[in-house]
C-alpha cells in the first residue's frame, strides 16, 4: 500500500526548470522539501465543519492510501502536477482570502505537507486541515485546526484509524464520522461515548452521500439526545457533485 508520493527527480527538476546537476557537483539542500504534488487549487464555499459557509481556498494535494467506499475525491488519487511551495502559496494569494483548507486525498501522505501549512501559518491565513485519521498528526503545526475522520466500519477502512492521534486532539480541532448505515451510527455512537470524544474537540456527524437519508441521521441524532454537530455538505447543495467547488 502506498504511504508517499514519490516525486522522480526529473519532475523535480522540470518544476524548477533547472537541468540534472553534473555528478561532480556538490552537494546542495534537496528540493524535494520544496514541492508537492497538486491535483487542484480553486475558491469556493467551505462545505463542512465549524467554518461551513466560509469563502475559503482549498488546496487539494494528490494521493491516498485509503479506499472508502464512499469516496468522492477518487480523481485526487493519482492526478496532479509537481509544484514548488511557493508557487502554491503565490497561487493561493491571489484569492485575497484568508481562509485556507488544505484536503486531499490524504495531505498527510506527501511528508511536505507539514512545510505548506507551516508556510501558511506564518503568513497569518487560518488553515485548516482535512485528513483520515489513518496518519500521525503530531508533527502539522499547532497553529492548524486539524479536521481528522475517524472510518466507520461503513467506510471500508476501519483498520485505519489511527486511535494515537485521538488523545493530541484539542477544542480548535474537529472529529469527523461519515455515518453509512444505522450500523455505523451505532458503533460512532459507542466510541464517542466510551472515549469521551466530546471533550477532546468538537464532534461533527455526516451522512454519507446518497447512502444515508440527512432526515434520518437528524432524527436519530435528535432521539439519543447526543453532544455532536450533525452537518451536511454544503457545496453538494449548492452545486450538486462537480469538481472545484
Ligand atoms: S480518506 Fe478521503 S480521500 Fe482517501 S479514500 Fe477515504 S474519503 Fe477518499
Amino acid at each position: 500500500m502506498t504511504t508517499l508520493t514519490k516525486i522522480p527527480a526529473a519532475t523535480i527538476r522540470k518544476a524548477e526548470g533547472r537541468k540534472a546537476a553534473p555528478a561532480n557537483a556538490p552537494a546542495r539542500v534537496s528540493a524535494r522539501a520544496n514541492t508537492l504534488r497538486i491535483n487542484e487549487i480553486f475558491f469556493s464555499l467551505q462545505g463542512e465543519s465549524s467554518r461551513v459557509g466560509l469563502p475559503t481556498v482549498f488546496v487539494r494535494l494528490t494521493g491516498c492510501p485509503l479506499r472508502c467506499g464512499y469516496c468522492d475525491t477518487a480523481y485526487a488519487f493519482h492526478d496532479g502536477k509537481t509544484r514548488l511551495i511557493e508557487d502554491v502559496i503565490d497561487e493561493v494569494a491571489q484569492y485575497q482570502t484568508k481562509t485556507i483548507c488544505v484536503t486531499g486525498g490524504e495531505p498527510l501522505a506527501q511528508k511536505n505537507c507539514l512545510n505548506l501549512l507551516n508556510r501558511l501559518c506564518d503568513l497569518d491565513y487560518s488553515v485548516s486541515l482535512e485528513t483520515s485519521g489513518a496518519i500521525d498528526i503530531s508533527e502539522v503545526d499547532r497553529r492548524v485546526s486539524r479536521i481528522v475522520d475517524i472510518k466507520t466500519p461503513g467506510s471500508g477502512e476501519v483498520d485505519k484509524n489511527r486511535w494515537e492521534n485521538l488523545p493530541l486532539l484539542t477544542p480548535d480541532d474537529e472529529i469527523k464520522f461519515v455515518i453509512t448505515s444505522e450500523a455505523d451510527y451505532r458503533w460512532a455512537v459507542a466510541l464517542v461515548n466510551e472515549k469521551k470524544l466530546a471533550k477532546s474537540a468538537p464532534v461533527l456527524f455526516s451522512p454519507a452521500f446518497n447512502e444515508v437519508r440527512v432526515e434520518q441521521l437528524a432524527a436519530w441524532i435528535l432521539r439519543d439526545r447526543l453532544n455532536v454537530r450533525m452537518q451536511v455538505q454544503l457545496h453538494k447543495i449548492i452545486w450538486g457533485e462537480k469538481r472545484g467547488v
